[in-house]
């Protein structure tokens, strides 16, 4: 059964998984806000092998302040923003919330890097907030 599924604007990239998500975030450093346009990433987590992926995103890599590389997956035809993979974390993907064919189940329970939040971004109360990445 298919619990989670989307793509890009234009329909090239598309993804499913039956799999329950890891983890929702936001991400505020300063890579994801640059590479989004907007003042964070929302991003899904989930088990790399549990993803079913069609087409091939494009792939641009950045390092984080810890050292540790981001590649963010886009489509080459449209733009859109879709996947991200973690080197920290290897074996999960990351997925664009906004992507999803059904953004609404997106439920966040962590703001990741805070520290470089901006002013006129305003974070839900509840999530647990991290001025940094993920600890560990
Ligand atoms: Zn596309
Ligand atoms: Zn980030």
């Amino acid at each position: 059964m298919t619990t989670l599924s989307g793509g890009c604007a234009c329909g090239a990239i598309r993804y499913e998984t039956s799999a329950e998500p890891v983890l929702m975030l936001n991400c505020h450093c300063r890579d994801c806000q640059q590479a989004n346009g907007s003042a964070y990433a929302a991003i899904v987590v989930l088990p790399k092998g549990a993803v079913q992926l069609q087409g091939e995103p494009r792939y641009y890599k950045t390092v984080g302040g810890g050292g540790k590389a981001v590649e963010r997956g886009f489509c080459p035809t449209c733009g859109s923003h879709v996947t991200a993979k973690l080197e920290r974390i290897p074996d999960v993907l990351g997925l664009q919330a906004g992507s999803l064919d059904n953004p609404s189940v997106y439920k966040p329970t962590m703001d990741l890097f805070t520290t470089s939040a901006q002013p006129w971004d305003c974070m839900h109360p509840d999530t647990q907030k991290l001025p940094q990445g993920l600890p560990g």
